[in-house]
């Protein structure tokens, strides 16, 4: 089938590409590359750079595409998702989240395009009282990052029921890793996430990880999250385009691993593969003790289930990351079973 993907070139949207393609599927990349890079486009899919805020341009594309047949599902990565950036900048986020979705809902509707996968987070559930998060739970986010996810959501909700949309809503927890080929993975350095610092942190680009807290109330006293493979969850992006041409319903689902790891045992699995210094820190205000996804429902409605682990996680984490300073660690095109 043919897949229309918003923000293809960034992290989740060009793994998800890989997949799509691996998986015999046709792929058309729309993507403005503000965070975006033009090489992590896969070369088996069209391209077009484009804005998330242009509406008219999405539907120019959809309408270009349909002349090789129609586009059956379209996906939406391309949003901004650094928390402190939108407590710093919640209007940017309001402006380019809820307005970008607006305008491709609008253009979807107006192109008949009727099946929709959509990027949200488990930041929409705030702090949850008991750590394990159900998607039935209360949604109380807070932070504007998870506020402009929300939003979304329930702008996607009430399309759907006006316009007929089918749509697969993820919220992910933490994702991290990057392809087995390392041609794409995570590279940008302005992050505030714990697995690419200590990555940098590995390969000398900072002194040394701060782990922040270790007072909370967990077993080692560190926040414990739930990490998932970010070709795991590219994998459930393809069931779930898979899910919607077949069935013509909708879900809502966490991506998650299920298992949760405290901060402490994250950076004890980095240094049994490489060396890095770390110390403790004060905690980092708006940090929850505890996430983790209950992933029961993606299991039973999509069938779908993890399997690569945090050590998996780190080492393809680590490699690319490496890969980009010694380029000769690559694996070459040519040798690559796609
Ligand atoms: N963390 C840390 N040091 C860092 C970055 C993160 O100790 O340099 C901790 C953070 O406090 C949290 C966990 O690692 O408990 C995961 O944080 P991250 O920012 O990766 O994701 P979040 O769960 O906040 O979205």
């Amino acid at each position: 089938m043919k897949v229309f993907v918003a923000g293809g070139a960034g992290y989740i949207g060009s793994h998800t590409v890989y997949e799509l393609i691996r998986a015999g599927h046709e792929v058309v990349v729309y993507d403005n590359l503000s965070t975006g890079r033009a090489n992590a486009v896969h070369p088996s899919a069209r391209f077009y750079e484009g804005d998330i805020l242009d509406k008219t341009r999405i539907a120019e594309v959809l309408e270009v595409e349909r002349a090789t047949g129609p586009v059956e599902v379209a996906m939406h990565f391309a949003a901004k998702l650094i928390v402190s950036e939108s407590v710093a900048q919640p209007l940017a986020y309001y402006h380019n989240n809820v307005e970008g979705v607006r305008q491709m809902l609008a253009a979807l509707v107006e192109s008949g395009v009727n099946n929709m996968v959509f990027s949200s987070t488990a930041a929409v559930y705030g702090e949850p009282p008991k750590g394990e998060c159900f998607e039935d739970d209360y949604t109380l986010p807070i932070n504007p990052y998870g506020e402009t996810k929300l939003a979304s959501e329930r702008m996607i909700k009430w399309v759907s029921e006006a316009h007929g949309l089918n749509f697969c809503i993820f919220r992910y927890f933490n994702v991290a890793g990057a392809d087995a080929t390392l041609e794409i993975g995570l590279d940008k350095d302005q992050l505030t996430w714990l697995v690419p610092l200590i990555m940098q942190t590995a390969l000398g680009q900072r002194d040394k990880l701060q782990i922040f807290g270790d007072d909370y109330p967990t077993p080692d006293g560190t926040c414990i999250r739930d990490y998932v493979h970010v070709t795991d969850l590219a994998k459930a992006h393809v069931q779930g385009a898979e899910y919607l041409a077949q069935e013509k319903n909708s879900l809502l689902l966490n991506l998650g691993s299920g298992k949760g790891y405290s901060v402490n045992e994250v950076v004890n699995a980095a240094l049994e593969l490489f060396p890095f210094a770390y110390e403790y820190a004060p905690r980092r205000p708006g940090d929850p003790a505890k996430l983790i996804a209950n992933i029961q429902q993606a299991r039973e409605q999509l069938g779908w289930q993890p399997y690569l682990g945090l050590k998996e996680i780190l080492q393809s984490d680590y490699s690319y990351r490496k890969s980009l300073i010694i380029p000769s660690l690559l694996h070459s095109r040519e040798s690559q079973d796609l």
